[in-house]
């Protein structure tokens, strides 16, 4: 539900004209483009190998109900349970159903794209429920107490000045701005969190129909290790996760790790889970399918080619506009081109129109998106659908109107001449250009005045 009280507009402003999260965001722009390069080197064919990638996940979405009926019948004879939740409450409750019948207090959650989608920590935390979190990132967002501290650790690309920052003022001592003193701190805490857990808590990366396999990725190892710990894995994906074959992950899984600088360092983890047995007697797996709008989604001609995403993070981290806003304040797990896209269709309210705005049409996001999908065209097509049609007696339909009418042909266009045209511009854009940039200036002569001067064209 969109937060009434949150004045999206507003906040959007501030925090474009913050300079010291400008800085941080061009910081870390700037750092993740040499993986742009790098990671499309480590092929011989990289649009071959990325529109193998878009025809298996868009042939799939032909014959979803078979994939989804398979998998869960794989996945049951694997020895896991599926629970099947149209949306975000069904979900949860599902979930606090199987804590409370296996007697479950100690929860560690991880990988938490879908956990976060249906807010799960919150209901957990108030029902009494002990959830920690051993993805770093996420446990570094809840030391962080305070907007300032969200600001400054909310960069992928952190510094440890940020982190011993956040430690200091949490744990109230000093901590060195020693990048592996750090991280040993932060390891030690989160074992210790494994070591007394009896539940993990994970999203997902594929489910393979074939043979009921869930494929899940990682960095750090955590999940890994609480696989080992706790008795009870509660997997939670959306049913978009659904792909057709094993084979497919050949193509798949490097993919979606492309631009991983994880990758660099061997530091990448993938869990195959596919055979209960693997965790012996006492371990039990749970998988709860969510639906939360999905189906609705794929019920859009265009726009559902946005659920063969990999999340691999490439557009997120190369949009202009989620840069300069920050991931902070959508309202949303799905942040960038993917949620400009998701969260109207998903939430199909007006409440959400804005989204639809949230796009410069640079084309960036397409060029690095390993599964090609067209995110432009897609937030275009969001436009035609959410966007009301405004009437022409308020300040943007003046404007529009006014442009519409002038390119009309070229007489219109120089009509008046500049003075007349500087003048129209300023009265129609008024205080909504903002303060921070200049009103765009006509030049005296246009191009068309000037190329016919030049060419002795003039009558
Ligand atoms: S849509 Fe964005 S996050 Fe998804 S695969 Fe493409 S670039 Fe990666």
């Amino acid at each position: 539900m969109v937060d009434k009280s949150f004045d999206f507009a507003k906040e959007s402003e501030k925090m474009a004209s913050d300079s010291v999260h400008y800085q941080k965001m061009m910081d870390e722009y700037l750092y993740y483009r040499q993986y742009l390069s790098a990671g499309k080197e480590r092929y011989s064919d990289y649009e071959l190998e990325r529109s193998r990638a878009f025809n298996i996940r868009n042939k799939a979405f032909k014959n979803y109900d078979k994939l989804l009926v398979d998998f869960e019948t794989n996945f049951i004879k694997n020895g896991g349970k599926v629970v099947w939740a149209c949306n975000a409450d069904e979900a949860v409750e599902s979930i606090v159903n199987i804590l409370n019948e296996n007697d479950l207090k100690n929860i560690v959650k991880s990988k938490d794209y879908v956990i976060n989608e249906i807010d799960l920590y919150n209901v957990l935390i108030d029902k009494g429920f002990n959830v920690e979190d051993i993805d770093i990132n996420e446990y570094l967002l809840k030391l962080a107490a305070d907007r300032v501290d969200l600001n400054l650790i909310n960069y992928d690309n952190k510094t440890s000045d940020d982190v011993s920052q956040i430690l200091s003022k949490k744990f109230k001592k000093d901590f060195a701005d020693d990048a592996p003193l750090l991280l040993k701190y932060i390891s030690d805490i989160l074992k210790d969190k494994i070591s007394v857990s009896d539940t993990i808590i994970t999203g997902a990366d594929f489910l393979v129909s074939d043979n009921g396999s869930v494929v899940i990725g990682e960095n750090e190892g955590y999940i890994i290790e609480s696989l080992s710990q706790a008795n009870v894995h509660i997997i939670i994906a959306g049913i978009e996760k659904v792909i057709p074959s094993w084979n497919d992950l050949s193509v798949l899984l490097p993919l979606s790790k492309i631009y991983d600088d994880a990758i660099d360092n061997c530091s990448s983890m993938i869990s195959i889970i596919n055979n209960n047995s693997d965790y012996g007697k006492k371990h039990k797996l749970y998988l709860v399918l969510l639906d939360n709008g999905r189906s609705e989604v794929f019920a859009e001609e265009k726009q559902k080619t946005v659920l063969t995403c990999l999340h691999c993070g490439a557009c997120q981290k190369v949009c202009p506009i989620t840069n300069i806003i920050s991931k902070s304040l959508y309202e949303n797990s799905n942040y960038g081109p993917v949620g400009t896209v998701l969260i109207p269709l998903i939430n199909k309210s007006e409440d959400y129109s804005h989204y639809c705005n949230l796009c410069t049409s640079c084309g960036q996001c397409e060029d690095v998106c390993p599964i090609n999908i067209s995110l432009r065209d897609l937030i275009f097509c969001n436009r035609l659908k959410f966007t009301k049609k405004e009437s022409i007696f308020t300040k943007d339909g003046l404007l529009y109107y006014f442009i519409s009418n002038r390119l009309k042909n070229r007489k219109n266009m120089d009509k008046g001449g500049y003075k007349m045209k500087n003048k129209e511009l300023r009265l129609l854009l008024g205080k909504t250009w903002g303060v921070k940039r200049e009103i765009p200036v006509f030049a005296e002569n246009s191009f068309s005045q000037y190329w016919k001067k030049l060419n002795g064209l003039e009558k």
